[in-house]
């Protein structure tokens, strides 16, 4: 019988941890803030930064919002960046993407002090992860992290096939996968064979946004599947990008959208603004 992960659970001890985190470096007088910036009105963009500072008001961590119009300049935005990466009270800096088409992307990551980039989307960072010697982990990679530990999943040795090569879920979901001594295989949209590649893993990731795109056909018995995919299905109703009615059958283990990897995501941004404030204050304690 597959057991459903319950992400939204899990989520929630790590945000009560983090809340406790927060308060223990507010008793040294200490204080916690994240800086969010969103430029122009994509809708989707606003809700999940209205997530993120409903999070950061639950944990205590103090959350500063800057929503520029569409019009805004690369230079604007940089300077913003800048001012931002000067102010030490401010410890963690995130750009809401997609930012508009005439800015670019790498240029705003990449400006970010690394020593606030909670997203860990920075060259350095991203590097670092790559050798497995790291401060922050990306926040959705991070949090499936969290989901295979909470539910003692054995990664060693066997085969992980992850669906998607994204810089932020598919490309560090394998660096990670690898650190914990998994077999990985990283499948795109230019992979040939792709069903018989998933029907041989023991844990299949699927990151590629579209909906119910892994079917039962693909899955190995005893699989464990994890979702990540964000999707609408043909009803408007939010889905992921596994059949979960016709995989979950077959499964040892498999995430819900939403309320599995979902959850796991703000949480562990939330880890990450209270890792980079202790860093910050040189204040580091071993259960971290
Ligand atoms: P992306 O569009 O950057 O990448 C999609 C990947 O899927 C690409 O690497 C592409 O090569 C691959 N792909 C496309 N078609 C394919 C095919 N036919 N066969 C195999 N691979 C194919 O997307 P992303 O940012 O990695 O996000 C993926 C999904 O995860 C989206 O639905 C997104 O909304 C969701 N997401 C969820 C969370 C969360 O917190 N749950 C976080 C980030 C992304």
């Amino acid at each position: 019988m597959a057991i459903i992960i319950d992400g939204k659970a899990v989520a929630q001890r790590v945000r009560e941890s983090v809340k406790a985190q927060v308060e223990e470096l507010k008793n040294k007088g200490i204080s916690t803030t994240l800086a969010v910036i969103i430029v122009g009105d994509d809708g989707a963009s606003r809700v999940y930064v209205n997530n993120k500072k409903k999070a950061c008001a639950e944990v205590g961590i103090i959350s500063e919002e800057y929503a520029l119009p569409a019009s805004t300049t690369q230079d604007e935005l940089l300077c913003l960046i800048k001012m931002l990466n000067d102010r030490s009270d401010v410890n963690g800096i995130l750009c809401q993407l997609p930012v508009p088409d005439h800015i670019d992307e790498s240029a705003i990551i990449n400006a970010i002090s690394p020593a606030k980039d909670v997203d860990a989307f920075h060259r350095s960072n991203v590097g670092a992860i790559m050798l497995g010697d790291y401060s922050f982990l990306p926040c959705t990679p991070a949090g499936i992290m969290e989901l295979i530990k909470q539910y003692d999943i054995d990664v060693k040795g066997k085969n992980c096939v992850i669906i998607g090569r994204s810089n932020i879920v598919g490309k560090p979901m394998a660096m990670l996968m690898l650190h914990s001594d998994a077999t990985v295989t990283v499948c795109h949209s230019k992979t040939k064979n792709l069903k018989e590649i998933v029907k041989n893993a023991d844990i299949v990731i699927a990151a590629v946004g579209r909906a119910k795109f892994v079917t039962a056909d693909m899955i190995k018995e005893g699989a464990v599947v994890i979702d990540v995919g964000i999707n609408r299905d043909e009803n408007g109703k939010l889905c992921g990008d596994v059949d979960y009615e016709n995989v979950m059958p077959l499964t040892s283990y498999i995430t819900p959208v939403p309320g599995g990897v979902g959850p796991m995501t703000i949480a562990t941004l939330m880890q990450n603004t209270v890792i980079a404030s202790k860093l910050a204050n040189a204040f580091f304690t071993e259960n971290n």
